[in-house]
């Protein structure tokens, strides 16, 4: 179910535009608008959850699939030497959009952390 307030629901229906790289029946990736590294997608579900802590087994189920997608999204979209996956989890963390999202950051070489 999508949530017609958020911002990442509407990108996924198309009301707000984005530079998508990726769509399949459960998931949406699209360029960051404010790229952290040179290569930075977003990978979303097509099912609105804010949190992990939201996450039923059907959730999970889709974070799995997200998972097994993600490295051959990564590689055709200039990740080919590597890549790191992020998921900001809360204010402490940063999270500004609840909807749950993967940040997919490489293209060059990333500073440690
Ligand atoms: P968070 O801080 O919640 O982990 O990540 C939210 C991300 O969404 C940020 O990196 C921000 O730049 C990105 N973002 C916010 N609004 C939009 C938008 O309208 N379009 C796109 N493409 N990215 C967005
Ligand atoms: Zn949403």
């Amino acid at each position: 179910m999508l949530d017609g307030k958020c911002i990442f629901c509407r990108i996924i229906k198309g009301e707000i535009p984005s530079s998508k790289v990726y769509e399949d029946d459960k998931m949406y990736v699209f360029k960051d608008i404010e790229p952290k590294a040179k290569v930075h997608l977003l990978a979303v579900p097509k099912t609105h959850f804010k949190l992990l802590e939201e996450m039923g087994e059907t959730e999970a189920d889709i974070l799995k699939y997200m998972l097994l997608k993600i490295p051959s999204i990564a590689k055709a979209n200039g990740c080919e030497n590597g890549y790191r996956l992020l998921i900001n989890q809360g204010d402490d963390a940063g999270q500004t959009v609840y909807h749950l999202h993967i940040h997919i950051l490489g293209g060059e070489k990333l500073s440690d952390f």
